[in-house]
């Protein structure tokens, strides 16, 4: 069971919460704890049974399962204790967390708190797709979990898939359904085209179009899940045309749209931003809450788990410098999108905490795209990008942090139209 008291809380066992907790014992940070729900550590890399982990973290290419045993494993060495099965639930003052074990239930009361929650897929339900409510309707993370942890093989999924998205998550779908020998009639995506890009782009070809033959349709939306007690087909709506097709199946997963994990941070009351829909942080990590601070997929939804396991280790270095008497900033600027910029993160401009660079994605495919920083209708920073592309994080260059005025009117990023 969590004890009453530590220097840090992190809350999310994931790679951004693992190496944050290395990160802060490597720096000196002595009393750290791990608390995740899940019955073992690693996050979602746990359940995703393919390679494409470690690159810019560890320096490796590891499997999902590989990776999130090879963190566990430096945690245990870090002497960090990490209590699985153990969800926080609340918040009882400040940086005092309430949790629920099997243990019992208890209270935590930590100097600093992360809150590396990770992200999920927005499910079937949340994207309002109409027709009957049949089994054999998945999220990609819903699949491994049946795939991976329940092992049920093809006869507790299904057989004949359809995958809607064509992302890079989407070809972890098809990679999970081909390992449990469930042929996948297409991918659907409402975007003009697939959005997998160098270095991903030679993944799509080798295993959609060469390995599995799987088409991708585009500009086309499931408009109907036909079935009673199992799926038995969708109605596809091409867009352009208005046409609708009936495609026979009996298993539909839905990939990516992203939403962070957010519960924890909402009930803390920190303030959220409305394009991530992620908790507002600065360029070190903070939130609006003193004493809090937010890593990984729950800022902003999916990144690799190196970034977020990179993230994870820089916001180490900032709890740390709390820890040793740092002052909490002033909330500083807020920088918001403008359509069709989808987010930016860090979403926070505060003199004190200035950030080297942003990410941000677009909602729409643009090419020869200008971006700009406007504060009010003073415009401080253009950067041209030759093709903005939906589904895919940019990054721009924070130089112009310097010339914003602090106290000033509001930040925002737009496209020049
Ligand atoms: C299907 C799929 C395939 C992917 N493939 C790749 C790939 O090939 N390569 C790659 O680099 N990345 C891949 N990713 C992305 C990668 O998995 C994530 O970027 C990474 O896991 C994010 O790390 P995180 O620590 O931010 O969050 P997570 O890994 O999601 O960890 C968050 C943890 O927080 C815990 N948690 C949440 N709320 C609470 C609470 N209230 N109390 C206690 N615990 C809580 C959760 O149980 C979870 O363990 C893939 C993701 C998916 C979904």
């Amino acid at each position: 069971m969590l004890p009453e008291h530590a220097e840090v809380l992190i809350v999310g066992a994931g790679p951004a919460g693992l190496a944050a907790a290395i990160e802060l014992k490597r720096l000196g940070v002595g009393d750290v704890v791990v608390a995740d729900r899940e019955p073992e550590a690693g996050g979602i890399p746990r359940l995703c049974h393919h390679i494409g982990f470690g690159l810019r973290d560890l320096r490796l290419l590891l499997s999902g399962p590989d990776y999130a045993r090879r963190y566990h494993r430096l945690v245990q060495e870090a002497g960090v204790p990490v209590y699985t099965n153990t969800t926080l639930t609340g918040w009882q003052g400040p940086n005092r967390l309430s949790f629920t074990s099997p243990q019992g239930l208890g209270e935590i009361e930590a100097r600093a708190v992360l809150l590396a929650t990770g992200c999920r897929e927005r499910p079937r339900s949340a994207r309002l797709v109409p027709g009957s409510r049949p089994a054999g309707v998945f999220t990609t993370g819903s699949l491994q979990r049946f795939a991976h942890e329940h092992h049920l093989g093809s006869a507790g999924v299904g057989r004949r898939a359809v995958i809607v998205g064509a992302e890079l998550v989407s070809l972890s779908a098809l990679m999970t359904l081909t390992s449990i020998k469930i042929p996948v009639a297409m991918m659907v995506t409402e975007l003009p085209e697939p959005q997998l890009y160098f270095p991903y782009r030679p993944m799509k070809w080798l295993l959609a179009d060469l390995l599995t033959r799987t088409p991708v349709v585009p500009r086309a939306k499931v408009s109907n899940i036909i079935g009673y007690k199992r799926v038995e087909g969708i109605e596809l709506t091409h867009l352009d045309s208005g046409r609708i097709e009936r495609i026979d199946c009996d298993t539909v997963v839905f990939t990516g749209d992203w939403i962070p994990e957010h519960e924890t941070a909402r009930l803390g009351g920190l303030e959220m931003d409305p394009g991530t829909r992620g908790p507002q942080i600065d360029g070190a990590f903070h939130t609006s809450k003193r004493g809090v601070f937010a890593a990984g997929n729950l800022l902003r939804g999916a990144e690799t788990a190196d970034w977020a396991a990179l993230e994870g280790r820089r916001a180490a270095h900032h709890i740390a410098q709390f820890l040793r008497g740092g002052q909490w900033p002033e909330h500083g600027l807020s920088l918001q999108v403008e359509p069709p910029l989808a987010w930016v993160s860090p979403n926070i401009v505060a003199a004190d905490s200035p950030s080297s660079s942003f990410l941000f994605r677009a909602r729409e495919f643009r090419r020869e795209a200008q971006v700009q920083v406007y504060q009010g209708e003073r415009l401080l920073h253009t950067q041209t990008f030759r093709h903005l592309i939906v589904n895919e994080s940019m990054r721009f260059s924070g130089e112009w942090v310097k010339d914003a005025q602090p106290g000033g009117e509001a930040l925002s990023l737009r496209v020049n139209l």
